[in-house]
């Protein structure tokens, strides 16, 4: 099988879809947005070994390589429009390259994101996706627009993805149903794309947590010139494993680590002024997303943990780095 034999048979589908004006097959694509809109563009590189397994479901893969990407969308408050794939594949393997395009077209079909081009080569796998929304201009969710006295929530659950990982690399044993329920967090992420969009003219500021709570609310926390403090007790309660009373668990601060500074949760945190608390709840159920106040936003810079009783509580590990 030849380049474009693979393109045509894995991944080139009718054109079609919202915003798109030419899809596959010419030099570029042509992406129409709606007047009055501005286009978000984000991209996400994931290689093997150091994003995920070797052995990986590729259909599992093809899902979460798009997820992180909308995760990127959502956090901004765009809607989906289109995306690119650049892949670098050790071989033409019908049997991954076949699972690998189920995944990914399957949850960009759930969203209307249009696959309009991309580029194939042959390499160590590497897998690169650049995806394409539309926001109404100046109406973005930025990092920057925290403010004092707001309060800071998060979507969803945290840690468990983090929790999957160790128990798949053998360091934490977990019963099979409490496995299975880990790994799906941690290789099926659902990219939070309508709350962010409904989070709109409400949050003041946003941003999706990939590398771990602590240190992407950093990014907010600076780029808004505030501080914040979470509640460790909330935190620790957005461990969905943690719910199930399960024995096998570590301790509790183990725990509270991979829930604040975990990784791969592709959950949304943002800041909302209080007077809109009511917005942000019915913002949640619109979208039927869990949306949990963990803390605020204080003026002293960085971030202090404390208990339900305001206690001060020690900082855990800190975020991923790729260069830390
Ligand atoms: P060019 O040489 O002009 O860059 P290519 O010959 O590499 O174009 O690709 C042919 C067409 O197939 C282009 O429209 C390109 O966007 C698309 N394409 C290539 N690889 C992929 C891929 N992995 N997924 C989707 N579309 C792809
Ligand atoms: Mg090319």
């Amino acid at each position: 099988m030849g380049e474009f034999e693979l393109i045509d048979r894995f991944f080139r589908r009718p054109a079609a879809g919202r915003g798109v004006a030419l899809g596959i097959g010419d030099d570029c694509a042509l992406l129409a947005p709606q007047p009055g809109m501005q286009l978000a563009v984000s991209s996400d590189l994931l290689l093997e070994g150091r994003h995920f397994f070797a052995d990986v479901d590729p259909q599992r893969l093809g899902h979460k390589a798009l997820a992180v990407n909308l995760s990127d969308l959502a956090a901004c408050g765009a809607r989906p429009l289109a995306f690119t794939l650049a892949l670098a594949l050790p071989a033409a393997d019908e049997a991954w390259l076949a699972p690998f395009a189920r995944g990914l077209l399957a949850l960009a079909d759930a969203h209307g994101c249009a696959l309009v081009g991309g580029d194939t080569t042959r390499g160590p796998l590497a897998i690169c996706i650049t995806v394409f929304g539309e926001v109404p201009t100046g109406q973005a969710l930025l990092r920057s627009g925290a403010r004092l006295g707001d309060d800071l929530y998060v979507s969803g659950t945290l840690g468990d993805a983090r929790l999957g990982l160790e128990a798949l690399r053998g360091s934490v044993p977990l019963p099979a149903p409490m496995l299975a329920a880990a790994r799906d967090r941690l290789e099926q992420p659902t990219p939070r794309v309508a709350l962010g969009q409904a989070l709109r003219g409400i949050a003041s500021s946003t941003i999706d947590v990939s590398d771990g709570l602590l240190g992407d609310i950093g990014h907010v926390l600076q780029q808004s010139g505030v501080g914040a403090r979470i509640d460790t007790d909330v935190a620790l309660g957005l461990l969905a494993a943690r719910q199930t009373n399960a024995p096998a668990l570590p301790p509790d601060d183990q725990l509270l680590a991979w829930v604040l500074a975990g990784g791969d949760d592709y959950e949304l945190a943002f800041t909302a002024s209080p007077d809109q608390r009511e917005a942000v709840m019915t913002a949640g159920q619109a979208s039927g997303t869990a949306v949990t106040r963990i803390g605020s936003i204080e003026a002293a810079p960085g971030c202090r943990l404390v208990d339900a009783r305001g206690r001060p509580v020690a900082m855990p590990a800190r975020s991923f780095d790729h260069f830390a």
